[in-house]
């Protein structure tokens, strides 16, 4: 297709078509990677196609934009170098000193240590609450707060926060609605479409979705909103690379079948662990007894990939159940092709022991890759089989 933009397709059309027109030179039916740093201009102040220096704009970070506009229903998305880079951009747009942040209790530990160690110096407040409470988010609103920070489902516990029901509470307290999408993807899930104000990624994770780049993104329908975190991202300069972008880029288009086969996968290892006598709990929004399943089978178009499980030998069993498995493997991060598993108290959520953040240690965390669920479930069954 030669046009660039197709709201009334369908996700994965739009996921491989939009901002994704064939090369006009040469018929190329993959857009280039446009690896320069600036462009030449015709007499000074003639840009060609409004291009002038890569930090402010280049081709592949656009095509990407565009392309994650359009997934997540925004009308402006900006790519940067991490999710972090991605997030601090979001809250510098918006904070003064003396604002407040609320943050459910169990969001991303770096997200949390960005506003209670790096921004807290420039006197911004953070508090947190249990997002998946609408009693104790109205509870934790203050007249200075200005953002209210979702991520659904929660990491490492899956917890699932009604995003509608947060965006009705934010608005009405003055604050603008923040939601962390990485872990349901926009495939699973449309935070704007619910009321949120912006959505954030890491796009390391499920968007990327094979554990080559690191990458994060904003995405808004807020003309205003849009203005101040573009002017953020050009000033401060934490945008992605031209080949992250492409990769990225690259990778959205099969966004939709890899995240079917996650849910799948994550589905039947969830089932698979369930009644174990080493475990005992597992946490997944597929499973029926989940305390948000209703909610989440309501907001989410599948379950996602993420399972957390916890063990009935504690600490030790966590440790030792990740020197047996084979195919998950013993790394941070997720939403990859590969299966992995981590012990987040030590790994992901480090930054936050001791704090009200702080997680189970009795937890395991696994991204459930995109194997065949016949050798996740086995290779969990035998590491099981080995603890003590
Ligand atoms: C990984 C992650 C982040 C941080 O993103 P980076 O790309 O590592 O900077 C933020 N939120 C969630 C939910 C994540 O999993």
């Amino acid at each position: 297709m030669n046009d660039d933009h197709h709201a009334s397709h369908g996700f994965s059309t739009r996921a491989i078509h939009d901002g994704q027109p064939f090369d006009p030179r040469t018929g190329a039916v993959i857009p280039p990677i446009f690896m320069t740093s600036t462009f030449v201009q015709d007499g000074v102040g003639g840009f060609r196609d409004g291009y002038e220096y890569s930090r402010g704009g280049n081709p592949s970070r656009d095509a990407l934009q565009q392309q994650l506009a359009s997934l997540e229903g925004g009308s402006h998305a900006f790519a940067f170098g991490s999710g972090l880079a991605a997030e601090d951009a979001i809250l510098r747009a918006v904070l003064q000193p003396g604002d407040h942040v609320l943050m459910g209790n169990d969001v991303y530990g770096g997200t949390h240590r960005l506003v209670s160690q790096i921004h807290s110096r420039w006197g911004v407040e953070i508090s947190t609450a249990d997002a998946s409470d609408l009693d104790a988010v109205r509870a934790g609103l203050r007249p200075s707060t200005k953002i209210l920070w979702v991520e659904t489902p929660s990491n490492p516990l899956m917890k699932v926060a009604d995003i509608a029901g947060l965006a009705e509470l934010g608005h009405a307290a003055g604050a603008i609605v923040v939601a962390d999408n990485t872990f349901a993807t926009p495939y699973l899930q449309q935070p704007l479409g619910l009321g949120a104000d912006v959505v954030v990624h890491s796009t390391t994770k499920y968007i990327g979705g094979h554990s080559d780049l690191v990458g994060g993104a904003v995405v808004t329908a807020d003309a205003s909103l849009a203005e101040r975190i573009g002017f953020q991202q050009f000033a401060v300069g934490a945008v992605n690379s031209p080949f992250d972008a492409w990769l990225t880029s690259r990778s959205l288009k099969t966004l939709a079948v890899r995240v079917e086969r996650h849910c799948q996968n994550a589905q039947l290892v969830a089932e698979s662990l369930v009644g174990h006598p080493a475990v005992t709990a597992v946490h997944y929004p597929g499973l029926a007894d989940h305390p948000q399943h209703e909610l989440a089978a309501r907001q989410m178009r599948g379950f996602g990939g993420m399972v957390s499980l916890q063990l009935a030998g504690g600490k030790a069993a966590a440790l030792e159940l990740v020197r047996h498995t084979g195919v998950f493997q013993l790394a941070e991060s997720l939403g990859g092709i590969e299966s992995l598993v981590c012990f987040p108290s030590e790994m992901t959520h480090a930054s936050v022991k001791g704090t009200e953040l702080a997680v189970p240690e009795d937890l395991l965390r696994l991204s459930v890759g995109l194997e065949d669920a016949d050798d996740l479930v086995a290779d969990l069954q035998q590491a099981l089989g080995k603890l003590a």
